[in-house]
């Protein structure tokens, strides 16, 4: 396959001058007839990848998508980049179905997107038996695997499709999930044969990591966006009730903010989300459900009120942040009570499909497993950057310098006075009792709580009792977490775990023994990496030529994104085009769109030029 032929098509259809790392050897190898797993991270470009080979291959190249919400906006892309292409799920009426396979059998179409459970019924079995079908992308792949953080039944149905095909076509998987186990289970269960696999990046070097451990994460809140009064961003929370009292919190501080959950009208939702992408709003107040396929690059930070409930999530939605490549801050605020709310969310999932209840519990388990990972991050002293490439199968140097952990000043505590007093209650509780006691009944023995329970249970007897009044319960929670990792403490795997003393204790209670603990130096306010603005390159003309994509958008009845992407405007703003070969030259502009939208920006363009000569 000549180099030069998916070049121009990159071009042409998609605006852009180059590939980027790992797209073009997936892309040979899938016009070679291989079949391939290719793992990028979001935003990495993974569409691409299946989308030359389909332009390039005769016949019809089936995209397996989980994502109905998003086939529109993706097909909607396509049509407009001038690339034919239909979707099939449950969204379509029965008349609309009939119609599309129609077309599709006349070969109206080069791509078709489908969901997992459409592949299965009888008349699109029956059409696929005499279809020319020439390439199967898979993407979301990890929805394949029990091991995966969304695992859909409908997925293990892919393999028997594909063999049952008159000729079984190559097939790409495609995912943003690396674990060893995820990777293994979608070879094996997509049935793919020799893949060529290709892991590309995780690293976003401009992205700042931090987690912090406010006491009052509302006052935290509002002084970091003040203290950020041009930047956009985003402020995840993990329930719609969270949302709502957050952004109602900030609202009333006067800070711009907008708010997003499924719990609102399609209407706000959709004002919400345009109001925060054309920065009239500068700060999202959302839960996970913002941010699927949207398209601002001028995200300057990501703010993530409530720990996720695994690492995959919180690097795709941190990963928001810094599109543009411009410097950005990924800050996570982590508390205890986080980790019961993921608990919670987890263990009542609402399934996206009907699982058995072996299936679930096996998810459940796993679910749980993912979390105990993602604490690991919020508590680590170590590198951020290092924890999460490591999680995603990466090698990587042991400091970045460019996460919170990296740029605190650490210093080592003796904290042994302490841990006498944290493991004298917890024997003093395993001498008085037959039962042990969970972490929280012994912080609050330890810091003298009135609590109903504590004086029911008599620890207000104890001698420990109140030992530790002066110091914050978050403090001796992380205290008691260390003693755990340094083995003087375990806590059962119970459904209410109890601590318990071990052997090594006996060192710190009667042999003298010591006990330091690593952590931020004291009373250093915390010194965020200062991230620049994404400054466009003329902020009135890339103004400018927002509102009029606005506008077309709303004309045609299509996202913006779908017009150009905001990098496609930045570019569009730094290089000024007025004639159509200088047109083409701004990244993201293919053949299609110039000759579609190319007078109306460059005139607009033209215009400005002269209102500012
Ligand atoms: P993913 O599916 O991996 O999350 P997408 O396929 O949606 O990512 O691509 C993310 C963004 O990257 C899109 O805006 C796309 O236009 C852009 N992109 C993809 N390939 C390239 C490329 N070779 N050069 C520049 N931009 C690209």
């Amino acid at each position: 396959m000549s180099t030069i032929r998916k070049e121009e098509l990159l071009k042409r259809y998609f605006g852009h001058t180059a590939f980027r790392p790992g797209q073009e050897p997936l892309i040979d190898a899938l016009l070679q007839g291989r079949d391939v797993l290719g793992v990028m991270p979001t935003g990495a470009g993974k569409s691409v990848c299946y989308q030359i080979p389909a332009l390039l291959l005769p016949g019809i190249t089936l995209v397996i998508s989980p994502l109905i919400s998003l086939m529109k906006d993706q097909v909607t892309a396509l049509t407009q980049a001038g690339v034919a292409a239909a979707y099939i799920n449950s969204s379509l009426t029965y008349p609309q179905y009939a119609e599309v396979l129609r077309k599709v059998r006349q070969g109206a179409y080069t791509i078709i997107y489908v969901a997992p459970e459409r592949l299965t019924t009888d008349a699109f079995l029956a059409f696929a038996q005499t279809a020319q079908i020439s390439l199967i992308a898979v993407d979301e792949a990890h929805c394949v695997s029990q091991w995966g953080q969304d695992f859909r039944p409908s997925y293990l149905k892919i393999a028997e499709f594909c063999r049952n095909l008159p000729q079984r076509p190559p097939v790409g998987a495609f995912t943003a999930t690396a674990t060893k186990e995820v990777k293994e289970d979608i070879v094996r269960l997509l049935g793919l044969r020799d893949p060529l696999t290709l892991t590309t990046g995780f690293d976003r070097p401009n992205l700042y990591f931090s987690v912090e451990t406010p006491k009052k994460k509302d006052l935290w809140l509002a002084s970091y966006l003040k203290s950020r009064s041009e930047q956009s961003g985003i402020v995840y929370c993990s329930t719609r009730k969270t949302v709502e009292k957050v952004c109602g919190n900030l609202q009333r501080l006067g800070l711009p903010v907008t708010r997003y959950h499924a719990g609102l009208e399609d209407e706000e939702r959709r004002t919400n989300q345009e109001d925060f992408i054309y920065d009239r709003a500068r700060i999202m107040v959302a839960t996970n459900a913002f941010g699927m396929g949207i398209d601002k690059s001028n995200v300057s930070f990501v703010v993530h009120y409530n720990m996720p409930k695994n690492m995959e999530s919180y690097y795709q939605e941190a990963g928001r942040a810094g599109r543009d490549g411009a410097r950005a801050e990924c800050v996570l605020l982590y508390a205890p009570a986080d980790v019961q709310t993921a608990r919670f969310l987890i263990e009542n999932i609402e399934d996206n499909e009907n699982l058995t209840e072996e299936e679930r519990a096996l998810v459940r388990e796993r679910d749980l497993q993912r979390l105990g990972k993602m604490v690991g991050y919020c508590k680590t002293k170590d590198c951020l950057r290092h924890y999460i490439l490591g999680y995603f199968g990466e090698q990587s140097s042991l400091h970045c310098q460019n996460c919170s952990n990296c740029s605190a000043e650490m210093q080592e505590y003796d904290i042994t006075t302490e841990a006498q007093k944290i493991l004298s209650c917890v024997v003093r509780v395993e001498r008085k009792y037959d039962f042990g006691l969970g972490v929280t009944q012994i912080v609050r023995t330890l810091t003298g709580s009135k609590d109903m329970r504590i004086l029911e249970l008599g620890l207000d007897q104890l001698p420990t009792y109140g030992t530790m009044h002066k110091v914050e319960r978050t403090t001796i929670r992380r205290y008691i977490d260390h003693l755990i990792d340094q083995g003087y403490l375990t806590l059962t795997e119970d459904k209410y775990p109890v601590l318990h003393t071990t052997e090594k204790a006996k060192d710190v209670l009667f042999h003298g023994g010591k006990v330091t603990i690593v952590d931020r130096k004291q009373a250093k306010a915390v010194s965020f990496a200062t991230a620049k603005v994404a400054v466009p390159a003329d902020k009135e003309l890339y103004n400018t030529l927002s509102a009029l994509r606005y506008k077309i958008a709303n004309l045609e009845g299509v996202p913006a994104f779908v017009v150009f992407s905001n990098a496609t405007l930045l570019d569009m703003a730094a290089k000024q085009p007025v004639i159509r070969p200088e047109f083409l030259q701004v990244s993201g502009v293919g053949d299609r769109k110039a000759e579609r939208y190319g007078e109306a920006f460059m005139q607009c363009i033209r215009e400005w030029r002269k209102a500012h000569a």
